[in-house]
C-alpha cells in the first residue's frame, strides 16, 4: 500500500454524491436503470425492521456524509490481483470473524488475526503468489435462519449482528436501532487504520491485507457508495470487496440489483441449493461483461457435498468461457450442534471439504483458487479438532464467538497446511 501514490491520484477519491442522478457510465438505462437505491423497489430478504424511520434516515444522511474508508484506486488494484488468480497464476485467502463485534474489539485480537493471515498466506505462497482478503473492518450484519428467536414464553427479533442489534436476550438489545451502524463505521475505521500500519510493519511487505464483508445491510452499503470521479463508475467504499450471501442471492431480489452496479470485485456464496442453471443467470446480472476478478464463486457444499454437488457448478462455467476465481468455504457446510448446545465444526469434516474441493478442480482442470475461512488469530475453543484435538468438552473453555465457531491460530494454521498438501498434489 502506497500511500503517496493514493494522495497523488485522491482525485480518484469518489465524491460523496451518492444520491445524485446516474450518468452515463451506470450500467442500464431506462426501466433498468442502477442507482444506489434503485435496490428499494425489489423484494429484500434480511433486513432488519427499524422501529424508527426518522432515526434511522437522520443516520443514513450522517454517514452520507463521511469519508470513504477505502479507495477507487485500491479497489481496482485489488481487483486487478483476483484476476490473477482468474488466470491460476494466483491464490485468494480470505479469512476472519463470522461477525465482528463491538465487544470483542482489541488492538490484540486485531494483530492475532492480522499474523494468523499472513502466517497462511506464507505457507500458501511457497505454490502461487497470495492475495489476502480478510473478513474484518466491516463484517457486522448477519442473516439468519429465523426472523425471531423464541426461549420459554417471551419471543424476541433474532440477533442479526452489532451493526443492527445487541446479542443479549432483552427487548431493549434486541431492538434494531440505527445508531449501531455509526458504530460500526467507526470501529471499520479504527480497524482499518490498525490494519495499514500492521502491514507497514510487517515482513512480508509486499502483500498487504484488502476487506471484505457481506453486503446484507443495503441502507449502510448504499450510503457508503459513491461514484469515482476518475472512472464515473460507482463504488462501495466500506471495502474492497462485497459479497452475497446464500440467503440474500435471489434473481429479481435487492441484494443483486445493489451489487450489480458497484464496480466492487463481488463474492458470491454458492450452496448446495445453487443449480448450474441459476448461477450462469445471475453471473449474467452480475457479470455481463465477464471481466476476469469481478466474481469470486465462494462454494460452501459440506464435506460430504462438494464432490457431487460442486462439479457440475465448475462445468457450467467452463462450458461458457466464464471467468471466475473459485475459493472453498469448508465452514458453512460442516456446523454441528456439540452436546451442551455449543454450535461447532470439527477440524477433519472441515479439512475433507478442502480436500474434496481440490479434488473436483484437479479432476476438472480448474483451478482451485483458495479458501475462505472464519477463523482468528487467538486461541480460542470453538471448533473441535485439530492439533489440540479440541474435544466437546474443551468448547466451553474458550467459546468466544458472537456467532458461528472459527478456526483457531493453530487449526488455521493446520488447515494451510492441508491445502499446501493439496496443492503440491
Ligand atoms: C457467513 O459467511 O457468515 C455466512 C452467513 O455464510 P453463508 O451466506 O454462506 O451462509
Ligand atoms: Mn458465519
Amino acid at each position: 500500500f502506497n500511500l503517496d501514490h493514493d494522495v497523488i491520484t485522491g482525485d480518484s477519491i469518489a465524491a460523496a454524491d451518492a444520491a445524485s442522478t446516474p450518468r452515463r457510465r451506470s450500467p442500464g438505462s431506462g426501466a433498468d436503470a442502477w442507482h444506489p437505491q434503485s435496490w428499494k423497489a425489489h423484494p429484500i430478504r434480511q433486513a432488519p425492521e427499524y422501529p424508527d424511520a426518522d432515526a434511522h434516515a437522520r443516520v443514513i444522511a450522517q454517514l452520507r456524509q463521511l469519508p470513504p474508508l477505502v479507495l477507487a484506486d485500491e479497489v481496482r488494484a485489488l481487483k486487478a490481483q483476483l484476476a490473477r488468480v482468474a488466470h491460476g497464476e494466483a491464490l485468494l485467502l480470505q479469512g476472519g470473524d463470522c461477525a465482528e463485534s463491538f465487544a470483542e474489539f482489541s488492538a490484540s485480537s486485531l494483530r492475532d488475526t492480522h499474523r494468523t493471515l499472513r502466517e497462511m498466506a506464507i505457507a500458501l505462497s511457497t505454490h502461487l503468489p497470495v492475495v489476502t482478503v480478510g473478513r474484518i473492518a466491516g463484517q457486522f450484519a448477519k442473516p439468519r435462519s429465523s426472523a425471531a428467536e423464541k426461549i420459554g414464553d417471551v419471543e424476541l427479533p433474532s440477533y442479526r449482528g452489532d451493526i443492527v442489534n445487541g446479542p443479549a436476550f432483552d427487548a431493549q438489545s434486541r431492538a434494531p436501532d440505527p445508531q449501531r451502524m455509526l458504530r460500526a463505521y467507526q470501529q471499520s475505521a479504527i480497524t482499518l487504520n490498525l490494519l495499514r500500519a500492521l502491514d507497514g510493519a510487517s515482513i512480508a511487505r509486499q502483500s498487504r491485507l484488502y476487506t471484505s464483508h457481506e453486503a446484507l445491510l443495503l441502507p449502510y452499503e448504499a450510503a457508503s457508495t459513491h461514484r469515482d470521479s476518475v472512472s464515473g463508475d460507482w463504488y462501495d467504499c466500506s471495502a474492497h470487496l462485497l459479497w452475497i450471501g446464500d440467503r440474500t442471492r435471489q434473481l429479481g431480489g435487492a441484494h443483486l440489483e445493489f451489487c450489480r452496479g458497484i464496480a466492487n470485485p463481488l463474492g458470491l456464496k454458492c450452496g448446495p441449493s445453487m443449480t448450474p442453471d441459476e448461477l450462469l443467470r445471475v453471473l449474467d446480472v452480475l457479470d455481463p461483461r465477464r471481466e476476469p476478478g469481478r466474481i469470486t464463486l465462494i462454494s460452501r457444499m459440506g464435506a460430504d457435498g462438494v464432490r457431487d454437488q460442486l462439479p457440475a457448478l465448475v462445468r457450467a462455467l467452463q462450458r461458457e468461457g466464464r471467468p471466475a476465481v473459485w475459493i472453498c468455504d469448508p465452514m458453512h457446510g460442516n456446523t454441528q450442534t456439540a452436546t451442551g448446545g455449543y454450535k461447532t465444526r470439527p477440524f477433519e469434516r472441515v479439512a475433507e471439504e478442502v480436500r474434496g474441493y481440490f479434488e473436483v478442480h484437479r479432476a476438472l482442470g480448474s483451478h482451485a483458487g483458495g479458501l475462505h475461512l472464519e477463523m482468528t488469530g487467538k486461541n480460542v475453543t470453538e471448533c473441535t479438532g485439530g492439533p489440540q484435538q479440541l474435544s466437546e468438552q474443551d468448547l466451553p473453555l474458550r467459546y468466544q464467538t458472537h456467532c458461528d465457531p472459527r478456526l483457531n491460530a493453530v487449526q488455521a494454521l493446520a488447515l494451510a497446511a492441508v491445502a499446501r498438501s493439496e496443492l503440491a498434489s
